[in-house]
Protein backbone atom coordinates (compact mmCIF):
# COMPACT_ATOMS: atom_id res chain seq x y z
CA UNK A 1 0.00 0.00 0.00
CA UNK A 2 0.77 3.50 -0.22
CA UNK A 3 0.87 4.72 3.58
CA UNK A 4 -2.74 5.75 4.83
CA UNK A 5 -2.11 9.34 4.28
CA UNK A 6 -1.40 8.87 0.59
CA UNK A 7 -4.54 7.12 -0.22
CA UNK A 8 -6.56 10.22 1.12
CA UNK A 9 -4.71 12.36 -2.77
CA UNK A 10 -7.40 11.44 -4.69
CA UNK A 11 -10.31 12.75 -3.13
CA UNK A 12 -8.56 15.99 -1.84
CA UNK A 13 -7.42 16.88 -5.22
CA UNK A 14 -11.10 15.98 -6.80
CA UNK A 15 -12.75 17.98 -3.85
CA UNK A 16 -10.12 21.04 -4.01
CA UNK A 17 -10.58 20.56 -7.92
CA UNK A 18 -14.30 20.49 -8.12
CA UNK A 19 -14.92 23.05 -4.91
CA UNK A 20 -17.21 23.61 -2.16
CA UNK A 21 -20.03 23.95 -4.19
CA UNK A 22 -20.15 20.89 -5.34
CA UNK A 23 -18.22 18.41 -3.18
CA UNK A 24 -19.74 19.94 0.57
CA UNK A 25 -16.89 19.06 3.48
CA UNK A 26 -18.97 16.12 4.85
CA UNK A 27 -18.75 14.52 1.19
CA UNK A 28 -15.04 15.16 1.57
CA UNK A 29 -14.25 13.89 4.73
CA UNK A 30 -16.52 10.76 3.69
CA UNK A 31 -14.51 10.61 0.54
CA UNK A 32 -11.60 10.52 2.24
CA UNK A 33 -12.62 7.87 5.30
CA UNK A 34 -13.76 5.63 1.99
CA UNK A 35 -10.04 6.25 0.17
CA UNK A 36 -8.17 4.62 3.51
CA UNK A 37 -11.26 1.76 4.97
CA UNK A 38 -9.93 -0.89 2.28
CA UNK A 39 -6.89 -1.02 4.29
CA UNK A 40 -8.60 -2.29 7.49
CA UNK A 41 -8.29 -5.32 5.69
CA UNK A 42 -5.02 -5.53 7.74
CA UNK A 43 -6.90 -6.91 10.10
CA UNK A 44 -7.24 -9.94 8.65
CA UNK A 45 -3.34 -10.84 9.37
CA UNK A 46 -4.63 -11.21 13.31
CA UNK A 47 -7.56 -13.65 12.78
CA UNK A 48 -5.21 -15.83 10.92
CA UNK A 49 -6.92 -15.40 7.73
CA UNK A 50 -4.83 -17.39 5.07
CA UNK A 51 -2.67 -14.87 2.82
CA UNK A 52 -4.12 -14.99 -0.87
CA UNK A 53 -7.53 -15.63 0.42
CA UNK A 54 -10.51 -13.80 -1.12
CA UNK A 55 -10.76 -12.35 2.33
CA UNK A 56 -6.78 -11.19 3.20
CA UNK A 57 -5.14 -8.39 2.77
CA UNK A 58 -5.84 -6.45 -1.35
CA UNK A 59 -8.75 -8.65 -1.52
CA UNK A 60 -12.69 -8.31 -1.34
CA UNK A 61 -12.08 -4.94 0.25
CA UNK A 62 -9.84 -3.64 -2.67
CA UNK A 63 -12.29 -4.90 -5.16
CA UNK A 64 -14.51 -2.70 -7.23
CA UNK A 65 -17.87 -4.05 -5.80
CA UNK A 66 -16.98 -2.84 -2.72
CA UNK A 67 -16.04 0.58 -3.87
CA UNK A 68 -19.99 0.47 -4.87
CA UNK A 69 -21.46 -1.05 -1.74
CA UNK A 70 -19.59 1.68 -0.09
CA UNK A 71 -20.70 4.36 -2.73
CA UNK A 72 -24.52 2.85 -2.59
CA UNK A 73 -24.44 3.49 1.16
CA UNK A 74 -23.07 7.05 0.56
CA UNK A 75 -25.78 7.92 -1.91
CA UNK A 76 -28.48 7.10 1.02
CA UNK A 77 -26.77 9.21 3.22
CA UNK A 78 -27.05 12.42 0.64
CA UNK A 79 -28.80 14.61 3.00
CA UNK A 80 -25.98 14.03 6.08
CA UNK A 81 -23.38 14.58 2.94
CA UNK A 82 -25.07 17.94 1.65
CA UNK A 83 -25.04 16.75 -1.75
CA UNK A 84 -27.11 14.74 -4.15
CA UNK A 85 -27.74 11.07 -4.27
CA UNK A 86 -25.51 10.86 -7.77
CA UNK A 87 -23.01 12.86 -6.45
CA UNK A 88 -22.48 11.10 -3.44
CA UNK A 89 -22.32 8.02 -5.71
CA UNK A 90 -19.76 8.40 -8.13
CA UNK A 91 -17.51 10.23 -5.70
CA UNK A 92 -17.25 7.98 -3.28
CA UNK A 93 -16.96 5.35 -5.82
CA UNK A 94 -13.93 7.15 -6.88
CA UNK A 95 -12.26 7.83 -4.00
CA UNK A 96 -12.66 3.83 -3.04
CA UNK A 97 -11.87 2.32 -5.78
CA UNK A 98 -8.49 4.67 -5.99
CA UNK A 99 -7.38 2.90 -3.29
CA UNK A 100 -7.06 -0.46 -5.04
CA UNK A 101 -5.98 1.22 -8.65
CA UNK A 102 -2.87 3.16 -6.65
CA UNK A 103 -1.88 -0.42 -4.68
CA UNK A 104 -1.68 -2.05 -7.97
CA UNK A 105 0.95 0.74 -8.86
CA UNK A 106 3.23 0.11 -5.69
CA UNK A 107 6.67 -2.42 -6.60
CA UNK A 108 5.47 -4.98 -3.38
CA UNK A 109 2.77 -6.62 -2.21
CA UNK A 110 0.29 -9.21 -3.65
CA UNK A 111 -2.40 -8.20 -6.48
CA UNK A 112 -5.50 -6.56 -6.00
CA UNK A 113 -8.74 -8.37 -6.64
CA UNK A 114 -10.32 -5.96 -8.75
CA UNK A 115 -13.02 -8.34 -10.32
CA UNK A 116 -13.98 -9.87 -6.54
CA UNK A 117 -16.72 -11.97 -6.83
CA UNK A 118 -16.97 -12.52 -10.19
CA UNK A 119 -13.32 -14.11 -10.05
CA UNK A 120 -10.81 -13.78 -6.75
CA UNK A 121 -7.79 -13.26 -9.48
CA UNK A 122 -5.00 -10.85 -8.13
CA UNK A 123 -4.21 -8.29 -10.52
CA UNK A 124 -1.23 -5.45 -10.31
CA UNK A 125 -0.57 -2.48 -13.03
CA UNK A 126 2.02 -3.16 -15.76
CA UNK A 127 4.17 -0.09 -14.50
CA UNK A 128 4.33 -0.01 -10.62
CA UNK A 129 6.64 2.88 -9.94
CA UNK A 130 5.03 3.48 -6.21
CA UNK A 131 7.66 2.47 -3.85
CA UNK A 132 5.40 -0.02 -1.48
CA UNK A 133 5.66 0.95 2.16
CA UNK A 134 6.04 -1.27 5.11
CA UNK A 135 3.12 -2.73 6.96
CA UNK A 136 5.55 -2.17 10.52
CA UNK A 137 5.69 1.33 12.19
CA UNK A 138 9.18 0.73 13.04
CA UNK A 139 10.33 0.05 9.54
CA UNK A 140 8.57 2.93 8.28
CA UNK A 141 10.90 5.52 10.37
CA UNK A 142 13.80 4.35 8.61
CA UNK A 143 15.76 5.46 5.36
CA UNK A 144 13.27 3.28 3.66
CA UNK A 145 10.06 5.38 4.72
CA UNK A 146 12.14 8.03 3.13
CA UNK A 147 12.05 6.00 -0.25
CA UNK A 148 8.38 5.81 0.25
CA UNK A 149 7.35 9.16 0.91
CA UNK A 150 9.24 10.64 -2.08
CA UNK A 151 8.18 8.32 -4.42
CA UNK A 152 4.47 8.99 -2.94
CA UNK A 153 5.37 12.91 -3.44
CA UNK A 154 6.20 12.24 -7.41
CA UNK A 155 3.66 9.48 -8.15
CA UNK A 156 0.68 10.32 -6.05
CA UNK A 157 0.65 14.13 -4.67
CA UNK A 158 1.90 16.06 -7.72
CA UNK A 159 -0.16 14.28 -10.29
CA UNK A 160 -3.02 14.81 -7.57
CA UNK A 161 -2.16 18.67 -7.72
CA UNK A 162 -2.08 18.39 -11.56
CA UNK A 163 -5.43 17.15 -11.49
CA UNK A 164 -6.90 19.91 -8.66
CA UNK A 165 -5.20 22.93 -10.48
CA UNK A 166 -6.54 21.49 -13.79
CA UNK A 167 -10.24 21.17 -12.63
CA UNK A 168 -9.67 24.42 -10.64
CA UNK A 169 -8.90 26.35 -14.51
CA UNK A 170 -11.63 24.66 -16.17
CA UNK A 171 -13.89 25.80 -13.70
CA UNK A 172 -12.75 29.17 -13.60
CA UNK A 173 -12.64 29.30 -17.35
CA UNK A 174 -16.67 27.54 -17.49
ZN1 LIG B 1 -4.58 -1.29 0.29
Amino acid sequence: MPTILSHAAVPLALGLGLGRQKIATPLLIAGIASAIVPDLDVLAFYFGVPHGSAFGHRGVSHSLAFAALVAALGGCLYRRLRTTPLTAFWFLFIATASHGVLDAFTNGGSGIAFLWPWTGERYHAPIRPIEVSPISVTRFFSARGVDVLWSELLWIWLPGLAMASLLIAARRRA
